[in-house]
């Protein structure tokens, strides 16, 4: 191909150590361990202070520091073994080379958000990490995969909870020199795609992300030829303004395919992570018309290729547009597809008692091949919602399938049960991540050093909590209250549960305050204390959602509590990592059947923390009575409020009776067997299953190579 991306930034390294650099620029990195120690060994102070950016590192370590080790005997050999390992990862014959070599042009995976590292802020919660966790098993398994999404100026917001526990958003803009990203240029100048509205043009430039094998284009307009407003449409997540909105969705999906085109690609498959990219479809389409087809015959013989996921069970969090923005936005596309503004209407009309609007997921649906929920019952859910679209059809034969979510195994476990499973299930246990029959070897790794794993984890999550505070409070403008509240009371060796992710209201935060007196009295028991931790941003457009975050906290500083109850601000994937490696419990309480798969829970499960959830999404799949808790029964209740107060008991009543005495049933060397044996249990069933390995695998199996013949 004869583009380039701009060399990456030169660092002044020693000759020695200078593929530091390179590894610097590629995420693979951030999914081995060893690799990140490479950088932190070098000062782990600062490594720490920069938030686990190596560019940065590099960029302000000082030459004498870099001279020193490049002669450490030590480190060297780290350095040598890594860079070892870091060759063999390209050159190894892959899952994919090996099984599907029919999978040779690229499969193309579109999505609004990529949550790849805590130093890359361009996601703002689950479906950015799957995408980000989708890509690196992708890279892991050898899959031809290319990546389009933004490279957002100023990123997700930082979240700080004021003293009275309402939540500010800072907005700040990314320094793009610090970041893993290279500018991709073709003869020195940038290469730009452009978008044709009825009354401008707008451009955007692309970034490359390397990640392991995978390359992921970042779209951004900041660039002079737009107007200063137009510059700010990749500046941040998910605009309000459904104007704004629009046009980052024609941004993506039709500017996503003509940045591949530019880049000299040639997919063969076009996966839509969630509706926001469904505009690829009518792009792809378009580009036959332009060579003679008729709309129909090009959407008949692109349909095959498209593959799109859904992840959304509620209709309000579906995408769609008021007819008059198409106008404004579209009206150039509907000719150049030989349609007319009707007929392009038809195509995603979705009948709403509010009026007709343009539907994303409508779109993707009837102009993809395959489709897919998330996880069986969101499969159920969105046969469902979605059967209107096929009206001769019954419910259960509505082409809409499902793929459970899983985790990048790697990314998320903690590395001293890495270290762990190395001594006791040998050192190729990665190998074997997705076949569950390989796991039953777990009995064979003795309770105490498995306990004594999870107590290690566990104080360095109070560890790094008050480590946070001791900054904050350093800073000034911090209430001791606000110090109490961030965990610095917490009792490392008590039970401490974990409860993190998105304030939406479905998710029902609030549910373990439901009664007040009673949790007061589940956390102060002599003897057996108990701590909840909580973290979530709220959108910032969501009121309902912040004022959850307040009636958290509000309860979290009240002086009863004795501190047990914790919030933590600004939640992102370094925080839920500590948090899924290091609470005993991870609490989820969506009100179902609202939660689509949910994957926090499944990083807290193959770190051996015990889930104790409604039986919704993932949940209700890996739940077999012996690896954890369940919250309610696997039903649909009658009303909201009958279906809070039903959850709300059980919760309660598990967590006094069950969870409690459990964790405390010590023997003399203060060990709980039987928690340990639900551990064991999780781990078992969850590892393996909950995987992306598994999930790629899938995806690849049940949509990308089924594709290819379509
Ligand atoms: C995993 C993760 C999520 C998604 O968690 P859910 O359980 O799906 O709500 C959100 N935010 C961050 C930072 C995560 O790491």
């Amino acid at each position: 191909m004869d583009f380039k991306t701009k060399p990456s930034q030169k660092f002044d390294l020693p000759k020695r150590i200078a593929r530091l650099g390179e590894l610097a620029y590629n995420l693979w990195w951030t999914w081995h361990p060893e690799a990140a120690r490479l950088f932190g060994k070098l000062d782990y102070d600062l490594w720490e202070r920069l938030g686990h950016n190596p560019i940065r590192l590099l960029q302000e370590i000082g030459h004498g520091r870099l001279t020193q080790a490049a002669k450490e005997k030590d480190y060297l050999a780290l350095y040598d073994a890594l860079f070892g390992d870091f060759d063999s990862y390209f050159t190894n014959e892959s899952w994919s080379q090996k099984n599907h070599p029919e999978l040779k042009n690229p499969i193309a995976y579109f999505s609004m958000e990529f949550g790849l590292h805590e130093t890359l802020p361009i996601y703002s919660g689950g479906l950015g990490v799957l995408a980000g966790d989708h890509l690196k098993e992708s890279s892991d398994l050898g899959l031809p995969l290319v990546a389009v999404g933004f490279m957002y100026g100023q990123g997700y917001f930082s979240q700080r909870i004021s003293e009275d526990g309402w939540q500010d958003a800072i907005n700040n803009p990314l320094t793009f020199e610090h970041l893993p990203v290279t500018l991709v240029t073709k003869n020195d100048k940038p290469v730009t795609i452009q978008i044709e509205f009825p009354d401008r043009n707008i451009v955007a430039q692309i970034w490359e992300v390397r990640v392991g094998r995978v390359a992921l284009y970042l779209l951004d307009s900041n660039v002079e030829a737009n107007n200063e407003y137009d510059r700010l449409l990749t500046a941040r997540l998910y605009w309000s303004d459904l104007d704004r909105r629009v046009m980052q969705e024609v941004l993506l999906g039709v500017g996503g395919v003509r940045a591949l085109r530019a880049l000299g690609f040639k997919p063969a498959v076009w996966h839509m992570n969630e509706g926001h990219a469904s505009f690829l479809t009518l792009e792809r389409a378009r580009e036959l018309v332009a060579s003679g087809s008729t709309f129909e015959n090009a959407a008949k013989k692109t349909l095959g290729q498209n593959v799109f996921t859904t992840h959304t069970p509620v209709p309000a969090g579906n995408d769609e547009f008021p007819l008059w923005l198409l106008d404004k936005y579209l009206a150039k596309l509907w000719p150049e597809l030989g349609l007319t503004r009707e007929e392009f209407v038809d195509i995603a009309k979705h009948h709403q008692p509010h009026g007709e609007t343009f539907s994303m997921p409508v779109l993707a649906l009837k102009l993809s091949g395959g489709s897919n929920g998330v996880s069986e019952l969101h499969g159920e859910v969105s046969r469902d919602m979605w059967k209107f679209l096929w009206p001769d059809r019954e419910e259960k034969d509505v082409p809409i399938q499902h793929v459970t979510n899983g985790v990048h195994t790697a990314n998320w476990m903690a590395r001293r049960l890495n270290n762990l499973f190395e001594n006791h299930l040998g050192g190729d246990w990665y190998e074997h991540l997705d076949e569950p029959a390989f796991w039953s070897k777990l009995d064979t790794v003795p309770d105490s050093e498995l306990w004594a794993v999870r107590l290690h984890l566990k104080r360095k999550l109070a560890f790094y909590m008050r480590e946070r505070v001791r900054d904050r409070w350093g800073h000034g403008g911090f209430h001791p209250v606000q110090v109490v509240s961030s965990g610095v009371l917490i009792n490392p060796y008590a039970l401490t549960i974990g409860f993190a992710r998105r304030f939406a209201t479905y998710k029902r935060a609030n549910l373990i305050l439901s009664d007040i007196e009673r949790l007061l009295d589940i956390i102060n028991r002599p003897n057996m204390p108990v701590q909840i931790i909580f973290a979530g941003k709220a959108h910032p457009a969501d009121e309902p959602g912040k004022q959850l975050i307040q009636k958290v906290y509000r309860t979290v500083k009240k002086a009863e509590t004795g501190g047990r109850l914790v919030f933590l601000e600004d939640y992102d994937m370094n925080l839920a990592r500590y948090l899924v490696q290091g609470v005993d419990v991870w609490m989820n309480t969506p009100r179902r059947p609202m939660e689509a798969s949910g994957t926090s829970g499944m990083k807290a499960a193959i770190n051996g923390v015990l889930n104790f959830s409604v039986l919704d999404g993932w949940w209700r799949e890996a739940y077999n009575g012996h690896n954890g808790w369940s919250i309610g029964e696997d039903k649909e209740y009658e009303s909201n409020e009958i279906q809070d107060t039903a959850d709300a008991e059980d919760l309660y009543h598990t967590l006094e009776h069950e969870i409690i005495p459990l964790y405390y049933n010590r023997d003399p060397k203060e060990i709980s067997h039987e928690w340990l044996a639900r551990m064991k249990n999780t781990m078992k069933t969850c590892i393996p299953q909950f995987s992306t390995r598994r999930m790629v695998k899938e995806y690849a199996e049940k949509f990308y190579v089924p594709a290819l013949k379509k």
